[in-house]
């Protein structure tokens, strides 16, 4: 791939784009004021970079930090890597959660609030082994579990679902069958409401994901087939009956649009189905909704926003191309398709010269979008997508000071460092990596 040079300021400046986004980043960031009076975070990206700093002095050549990282061998740039994922988790964890819990919770969430960081410690322990990250990531679910108990949102991303999964999930890694045993409980209890869209963010799908996860960690029929199937079912019957199976067999309407993107649109809710058990008329249903994008996408080789939003600006995992792309690769592994695979790999090239976010979270920003090249690299094997991984990720390593702005939720998961930290220690195992709360 040639250098997109990724220094330049002109891409298009990356924003949450649904309705319900903007509204949610315009709170955020009245609460959240200037980030340049935000000092624990200054100083904890003040200390990252003199670290990094410190890591590249030794043989340098350029005067550009990130062209030094990327040209470590890979146990150096791991090491960078994991160092200043620890020094982000400090703070995220001190500044979300407190010393010992004291912090009044007033996000649960996995995308934007407390339950996001406790996923992150679940990461750290998944590559670290140190097991009192785990058991801190059970205590911060407990503080999340008490604030949502209420909550009449139910996905993984966004609502209850997340806070049953991952409190049984990092039970059962504990060795606690009775927490584990409760959280499952508490997960059979949520009652989907009946007018509930079918997104990831906030309905079917989403539920459907905490489930998946569930059974991933804790064993295949943890939540029996029989459980999901209705929620598939209901998925099929609202997709078919918007979608003509001549064009585009399954379509999904949200705010009056029929979005396509990972967050809200068709292409998450097709990522969760392809790991659902599914009819073989269904799964070609699926197939062909997938084929119907690559086959309308824009004539620049961009995806749309929607079927009527033809913008060929958004370049985020949220809303746009790189949440195809992973769903495309996804695709490619399901069906064993040439197609799906050379679709991926062709949005592959256009996000490296045109995915340059100017945010560093992985909703709509750059550590987002490293994760279509780990994705296409774990398939192809192919070494430019592991080079473009690293790129993205010394990116938004290096501009994280200058990119976290205000309107951005600064600590969490897929608006802050949150995720940034995340995609670092996805990095040190690359085989392992997984874009959270998407690919399984
Ligand atoms: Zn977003």
């Amino acid at each position: 791939m040639e250098d997109p040079n990724p220094k330049s300021e002109s891409a298009p400046e990356a924003t949450p784009s649904t309705p319900q986004e903007n509204q949610e980043a315009a709170a955020a960031g009245a609460g959240a004021g200037n980030i340049l009076s935000n000092a624990p975070l200054l100083d904890c990206l003040k200390r990252v970079a003199l670290d990094l700093r410190l890591a590249v002095t030794v043989g340098a050549v350029h005067r550009d930090i990130r062209w030094e990282l990327l040209t470590m061998p890979h146990a150096s740039l791991s090491e960078c890597f994991k160092r200043a994922a620890h020094e982000l988790k400090l703070t995220i964890v001190l500044q979300t959660y407190g010393f010992s819990g004291e912090l009044e919770v007033k996000d649960y969430t996995l995308k934007h609030g407390l339950l996001g960081t406790a996923f992150l410690l679940f990461k750290s322990y998944q590559v670290t082994g140190n097991t009192n990250e785990l058991v801190l990531c059970s205590q911060i679910v407990k503080a999340c579990d008490n604030a949502s108990l209420r909550s009449r949102n139910i996905t993984f991303l966004s609502g209850r679902a997340g806070v049953c999964a991952l409190g049984a999930v990092a039970a059962h890694y504990c060795g606690n069958s009775q927490l584990s045993g409760y959280y499952l409980t508490q997960l059979l209890k949520i009652e989907l409401p009946e007018d509930l869209h079918d997104e990831l963010t906030y309905g079917r799908a989403g539920f459907l994901w905490a489930c998946l996860f569930l059974n991933k960690h804790l064993g295949q029929d943890t939540v029996p087939y029989q459980y999901t199937a209705p929620f598939v079912d209901e998925i099929i019957k609202y997709g078919r009956a918007l979608g003509s199976k001549e064009e585009c067999p399954l379509m999904f309407e949200l705010f009056g649009e029929e979005l396509w993107g990972a967050a809200q649109g068709s292409a998450g809710i097709m990522h969760v189905l392809m790991d659902m058990k599914l009819k073989p008329d269904e799964l070609e249903d699926v197939k062909g909704t997938l084929k119907y994008m690559i086959h309308n996408h824009l004539p620049s080789g961009n995806y749309s926003v929607s079927e009527v939003d033809r913008n060929d600006g958004l370049l985020n995992w949220c809303d746009g191309a790189p949440g195809i792309a992973i769903t495309l690769v996804k695709a490619a592994k399901v069906f064993k398709d040439k197609e799906f695979l050379g679709a991926a790999m062709e949005l592959g090239e256009r996000i490296w010269k045109r995915g340059w976010p100017k945010h560093v979270g992985i909703c709509h920003g750059i550590s987002g979008n490293a994760y279509v090249f780990l994705s296409l690299y774990q398939l192809t094997g192919d070494l430019k997508y592991l080079y473009g991984a690293k790129a993205f990720a010394c990116l938004a390593l290096d501009r994280a000071l200058v990119l976290i702005t205000q309107g951005d939720r600064p600590y969490s998961l897929f608006e802050g460092i949150g995720g940034l930290a995340y995609l670092l220690l996805d990095m040190v195992d690359l085989s392992q990596s997984k874009f959270p709360a998407y690919e399984l």
